[in-house]
C-alpha cells in the first residue's frame, strides 16, 4: 500500500519545488535575538523574528522559568479541568486580564488553539461570523470548525463589512473578527469603526492581538489602547509566542461570560495538555515587566521611525505601517527572492515574500523591527539595502 502512497507524496513534493514555494528550514545554532549564529558558523542580523520586544532571550524570564521548573516541575501530565491547573495558571490568566482590561482569560497551547477552540463552543447555524479577507489560518480553521454561517468583507473595507452585517441581521447573534495587525503589510484594522459598526448592526467583536498585543498603543496594550477602546471588545486572542517571550501559549481574553463557557466547552482546552510551569512562570515575570516599565514599547517605537525615515530617504517604496512590520515593495517575485539573498550575504536575515502569500505582483521584503535592535544594526541594515537595491536598480 504504502509504494502508490508514497509515489503520490513524492510527486507533490516537486510540484511544490516546481512551483518554488517549497520551504527550507535555515538552521540556528544561538539563542534567538537580535544577531543570532547560522549553521554555517556565520553571524547575521535577524530582521524576521516575531521578537518584537527582544524578549526571546530575556535573562529575567529564563530566571523565571528556572524557578518555576524548581519549585513547580517540569509538566503537568494533565489537561486544566482533571489536575493540570496550578495556582500559577490562574495568575497568568489573571495577568493578562489586567494588562487588556478585560474581566477574565483562558489560557490555551497556542494561540492557534484558542482560534480553533473559540467559535464552535459560542455560535451555532443560527449565527453569523463575518471575518476580514485577511484574517490568519488558525481564525479561519476555527470557522470552519463551526455551523455559523460565513460573511467575508475585504481587509479592513468597513463600506464592504456594513454591507455584510446589513446581509446578517437575520442571524441571532453577529460577530465580527479581524486580526489586530496583519502580517504582511502591518496594517491596523480599523477596531474603532468596527466597534461603531458592531454597536450599530448589534454584534460582537472579537480582534486577535498576535502581532499587535505588546507592539501597538502607547505602552503596548494592543488596539484597543491604540483606539482608546478598552473594554469595548469582547473576545481577544493572542499568543504568548511573539512579542511576549516569543516560547509558546495562547489565550482568550474577554468578558466573562465567554470565557467561562469556553471553559466548559472550547475542545483544544478541554482535550489538550496545559501549559509547562516554566513556560507559566516566565509569562508572569513578563506582564509584571510590561507593568514596571514601557521601555522596550518606545525602544520599538523608535526603531520602527528610524528604520522607515532612513529606508524612505533612500528613496525605497514602503507600505505605511501601524507596528513593527515594514514591508519593502519590489513587487516581482524572482527579485524579492535574489534581493533576499544578497541581503543575507550582507548579513543581514529578511525573507522575501511573493504569491500565494501575498497577492500576485505584490511581492515584497518583510523587515520586522524589534527593541532587542540597536542603532548601529539598524544602520547596518539600511546600509546592506541601499547597496543591494542600487545592485539591482531598485533604487537609483
Ligand atoms: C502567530 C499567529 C497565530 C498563532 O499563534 P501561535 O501561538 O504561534 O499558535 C494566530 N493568529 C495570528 C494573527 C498570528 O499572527
Amino acid at each position: 500500500m504504502y509504494g502508490k502512497f508514497k509515489e503520490h507524496l513524492q510527486q507533490e513534493v516537486a510540484s511544490i519545488k516546481e512551483a518554488g514555494l517549497y520551504k527550507d528550514e535555515r538552521i540556528i545554532t544561538s539563542p534567538q535575538g537580535a544577531e543570532i549564529t547560522i549553521s554555517t558558523g556565520e553571524k547575521v542580523l535577524n530582521f524576521c523574528a516575531n521578537n518584537y520586544l527582544g524578549l526571546s532571550n530575556n535573562p529575567k524570564l529564563i530566571g523565571a522559568a528556572k524557578d518555576a521548573l524548581d519549585q513547580r516541575g517540569y509538566g503537568m501530565s494533565s489537561v486544566r479541568f482533571i489536575c493540570g491547573t496550578q495556582d500559577i495558571h490562574r495568575e497568568l490568566e489573571r495577568k493578562i486580564a489586567d494588562f487588556f482590561g478585560t474581566e477574565d482569560s483562558i489560557l490555551y497551547a497556542a494561540c492557534f488553539d484558542a482560534n480553533g477552540g473559540i467559535f464552535e463552543p459560542l455560535f451555532n447555524g443560527d449565527d453569523a461570523i463575518i471575518s476580514d479577507a485577511l484574517n490568519h489560518a488558525s481564525i479561519i480553521d476555527g470557522v470552519r470548525l463551526c455551523k455559523a454561517q460565513r460573511f467575508r468583507y475585504a481587509n479592513g473595507d468597513m463600506g464592504d463589512l456594513e454591507n455584510k452585517l446589513q446581509e446578517a441581521q437575520k442571524a441571532r447573534f453577529r460577530v465580527i473578527v479581524t486580526d489586530g495587525v496583519f502580517s504582511m503589510d502591518g496594517n491596523v484594522a480599523p477596531v474603532d469603526e468596527i466597534v461603531r459598526l458592531a454597536e450599530q448592526y448589534d454584534a460582537l467583536v472579537m480582534v486577535d492581538e498576535s502581532h499587535s498585543a505588546g507592539v501597538v498603543g502607547e505602552t503596548g496594550r494592543g488596539v484597543t489602547e491604540l483606539f482608546h477602546i478598552r473594554g469595548k471588545v469582547d473576545m481577544i486572542t493572542g499568543t504568548l509566542g511573539k512579542a511576549f517571550g516569543g516560547a509558546i501559549g495562547g489565550y482568550t481574553t474577554g468578558r466573562k461570560e465567554i470565557i467561562e463557557m469556553l471553559r466548559q466547552r472550547s475542545r483544544p482546552y478541554l482535550f489538550s495538555n496545559s501549559l509547562p510551569p516554566a513556560v507559566v512562570g516566565a509569562g508572569i515575570r513578563m506582564f509584571e515587566m510590561m507593568d514596571e516599565t514601557n521601555e522596550l514599547q518606545e525602544k520599538l517605537h523608535h526603531n520602527t521611525a528610524y528604520f522607515m525615515d532612513n529606508m524612505k530617504k533612500l528613496g525605497f517604496d514602503l507600505k505605511p505601517t501601524q507596528s513593527a512590520i515594514c514591508a519593502v515593495m519590489l513587487y516581482d517575485a524572482k527579485l524579492s527572492q535574489d534581493f533576499a539573498r544578497l541581503l543575507l550575504d550582507e548579513g543581514i536575515y529578511v525573507i522575501g515574500f511573493y504569491y500565494p502569500v501575498v497577492p500576485r505582483g505584490q511581492a515584497r521584503i518583510r523587515v520586522q523591527l524589534s527593541a532587542a535592535h540597536k542603532t548601529e544594526h539598524i544602520d547596518k541594515a539600511v546600509a546592506a539595502f541601499e547597496k543591494v537595491g542600487r545592485k539591482l536598480g531598485v533604487i537609483g
